[in-house]
C-alpha cells in the first residue's frame, strides 16, 4: 500500500530559488543585489520584499510582471480606502415644535415676543401649587411650556446676558437676559434647557429673536418645558399677562 508523504515545503523554494539563481546569473548586476533579493523573495513573498524586487526592473530577471500587479493593487487600494470627506454633526440639531397650543400667538413685528413663534401648551402657570417632585417649588415663579425637547427658545426682546448656568442646580441651563422695557428694568429667565444647547454668554448683546437654547429636562424638572420667569425690578411676576400685553396677542 503506498503513503503519500507530504511533499517537503522546502522543495519548491529551493526549486524557485534554484531558476532565480540562474536567471539572475546572466547579468553582473543581478549578482550584485541577488544575496539579499533572492530569500526575500523566495522564503516570504511578504510586502516587505516588494521594493526590493522593483529595484530590479532594470535588469532581466522574472520580476517585471510581479511589480507591475502589484503597482496596480495599490493604486486601487488608494482610490477604495480614500474617506468620504466628513458630514458636520451638530450636537443637538433642533426639532421642530411637537405640540402647539392656540395659548398665544406671536408677533413677529413686536419688539417684545414670545420665547416661541407659535404658541404652545402651558402646563403650569405662576403662583401657589402642590409642588410637582421633591426640590420642586411650590410657589412657582414662572410658567412652563411644553412644545417638544429640543425646540430652539428665542429671547424675547434686546437686552443684554446677566447670569448663565450650571447644568447641575436647581434650574439647570439657564440663562438670564437683562432689558428695558417700556422704561422698567425687566428679567426674562429660561430655565431647564438641553445639555449643550446654551448659545450665550455673560455680557453678550442680544436681540429680540435670537436663539438662547433648546427645550430641555435639566436641574429640578420631570420632563422637557420650558420654565419661563419674568422678573421686574427684581421681582418675580406673572408672564402670561406681562407677555399678553407687551406683545399685544
Ligand atoms: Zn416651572
Amino acid at each position: 500500500m503506498r503513503s503519500e508523504r507530504p511533499r517537503p515545503r522546502s522543495s519548491t523554494a529551493h526549486i524557485r530559488r534554484f531558476r532565480l539563481r540562474s536567471l539572475l546569473a546572466g547579468t553582473a548586476a543581478a549578482l550584485l543585489v541577488a544575496p539579499f533579493a533572492i530569500p526575500a523573495f523566495a522564503d516570504t513573498g511578504e510586502p516587505d520584499a516588494v521594493p526590493v524586487i522593483r529595484t530590479l526592473e532594470g535588469a532581466q530577471t522574472v520580476t517585471i510582471d510581479a511589480g507591475a500587479s502589484i503597482g496596480a493593487i495599490a493604486r486601487e487600494q488608494f482610490s477604495v480606502t480614500t474617506p468620504p470627506p466628513p458630514k458636520p454633526v451638530l450636537p443637538s440639531a433642533p426639532r421642530g415644535y411637537t405640540s402647539t397650543a392656540e395659548t398665544f400667538t406671536n408677533n413677529p413685528d413686536s419688539a417684545v415676543q414670545w420665547p416661541f413663534t407659535q404658541g404652545v401648551p402651558i402646563s403650569d402657570g405662576f403662583g401657589y401649587r402642590n409642588a410637582p417632585c421633591a426640590g420642586c417649588s411650590s410657589l412657582h415663579q414662572g410658567l412652563d411650556m411644553n412644545p417638544g425637547a429640543g425646540t430652539p427658545i428665542q429671547i424675547i426682546a434686546d437686552g443684554v446676558v446677566a447670569e448663565v448656568g450650571n447644568p447641575s442646580g436647581e434650574l439647570g441651563v439657564y440663562a438670564i437676559v437683562d432689558h428695558a422695557i417700556d422704561g422698567q428694568r425687566v428679567s426674562s429667565l429660561y430655565a431647564h434647557m438641553l445639555s449643550g444647547s446654551l448659545r450665550v454668554q455673560v455680557g453678550d448683546q442680544v436681540k429680540v429673536t435670537d436663539i438662547v437654547g433648546q427645550v430641555g429636562n435639566t436641574g429640578m424638572s420631570t420632563g422637557a418645558h420650558l420654565h419661563f420667569g419674568i422678573l421686574i425690578d427684581g421681582v418675580a411676576v406673572d408672564p402670561f399677562p406681562f407677555m399678553k400685553a407687551k406683545v399685544g396677542s
